[in-house]
């Protein structure tokens, strides 16, 4: 057996005035079917009552317990991009920026700047003390900061300011550590080194003949120490793969030793695709056990407000589904369809309220619930889980759980 844990992001949602949702109004004829064939309930990916962001909902989804295995968005970040992390770097995500002489952010974005592949290669390699520096830009302004090294520690503060007009903020420590401290100190030392090599660069200087805003300074953010993580593997059995959008999700997938597929299309056409997306779980079905999918859209339209948009998506995932149910069978696939979390257009954020959740395949106990959205699955057989125990129902339906007891 093989299964499919299949994340619509953002997918829940609060009632409108009139009682509607996104999901509960969209047509979604094989999200209704998969919710009649198989056994339904509501989910909280991370637990009852709290706000989830993607990064650790995910991580719950894959059977990890968040509150042990994240340490901040940092070293996802990085891995997500490509950086090769190991247990006890220290990782933050980082913005270029412009900065003036005195380190007031004027630009958080560097004018958005294109290509940073330049300034990337004056960072990346450095040595400070006895710490390696890793920088990698990751399109454009953004990029992954890493700190290798012996006696480091995530217990720091961050440098964003948050705001323009604002100074980049001295980094300090946030416990009497002495791998605290001398953490802040190595990454105030980069700060300053980085304003040095940045500002003068040739890149810069062209932007400034050109009156674009510099990109002379590097604000990092979301430290966190990468963590040791059984890899998921070794901890089911199953060789897995990952079908993701962001490269959040994706840098999660390789911190579990998942092989993450970038999606070309079956017709060549881009990642965003969601029939190409549609194409890639089928044929990527053949060669593993397991897939994580991610799919975005419905959450950036509940960020956004616009719940036109959210239904929109929400029937494009319908278009998506049918292409797979129709290719899989169910005597071989359990099909998991659920959210990471609810981003409800009246918040443009995410929220705690549970998501729907259908668990699709051989066997489960099939409920009497007919319609897949925020007010019909709980009635349903699974009642209402956490995320962490996805994995290990499906672990059970695949006949590879172990017996806890004689
Ligand atoms: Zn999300
Ligand atoms: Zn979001």
């Amino acid at each position: 057996m093989k299964a499919v844990i299949f994340v619509v992001d953002g997918l829940g949602d609060r009632p409108d005035k009139n009682g509607n949702t996104p999901l509960k109004e969209a047509k979604t004829p094989v999200m209704d079917r998969m919710a009649k064939e198989g056994i339904c309930g509501l989910m909280n990916s991370v637990d009852i009552g709290v706000r989830p962001g993607s990064d650790t909902a995910h991580l719950a989804l894959l059977g990890y317990d968040p509150y042990t295995t994240y340490t901040g968005r940092g070293p996802f970040e990085a891995c997500g991009v490509g950086v090769t992390v190991k247990p006890g770097d220290i990782a933050f995500r980082c913005n270029f920026s412009s900065v003036d002489e005195n380190f007031i952010v004027t630009d958080r974005r560097a004018g958005r700047i294109e290509n940073t592949s330049e300034l990337e290669k004056e960072l990346d390699g450095l040595k400070i003390d006895d710490v390696e520096i890793i920088f990698k830009e990751s399109g454009g302004y953004r990029a992954a900061l890493v700190l290798r090294g012996p006696g480091l520690s995530d217990k720091i503060t961050d440098a964003d300011p948050k705001k323009e007009g604002k100074k980049v903020k001295e980094i300090h420590p946030l416990d009497d550590s002495k791998e605290a401290k001398k953490t802040a100190e190595i990454v105030n030392k980069l700060l300053k080194i980085a304003y040095e090599k940045l500002d003068k660069h040739p890149v810069n200087e062209e932007r400034r003949k050109q009156n674009l805003p510099v990109a002379n300074m590097i604000v990092p953010r979301g430290v966190g120490q990468v963590p040791e993580i059984m890899q998921f593997t070794e901890k089911t059995g199953l060789e897995g793969a990952c079908i993701a959008g962001t490269g959040l999700i994706k840098g999660i997938a390789k911190m579990v030793g998942l092989d993450v597929i970038d999606v070309e299309g079956c017709d060549g056409t881009p990642d965003s695709d969601f029939m190409a997306k549609a194409c890639a779980i089928v044929e990527t079905l053949e060669n593993y056990d397991f897939i994580l999918v991610n799919v975005k859209g419905a959450d950036e339209a509940g960020h956004d407000g616009n719940y036109e948009l959210k239904k929109q998506v929400i029937e494009k995932v319908d278009e998506m589904l049918d292409h797979i149910t129709k290719n899989i069978s169910k005597d071989e696939v359990y099909f998991v369809l659920s959210g990471d979390h609810s981003t409800p257009i009246e918040e443009m954020d995410h929220s705690a309220d549970p998501l729907p959740v259908v668990l699709w395949g051989k066997s489960v106990r099939v409920d009497d619930v007919e319609k897949f959205d925020e007010f019909s699955t709980y009635k349903g057989g699974l009642n209402w889980i956490k995320g962490v125990h996805i994995m290990p129902i499906l672990m059970d339906l695949m006949g590879l759980a172990k017996k806890y007891g004689a």
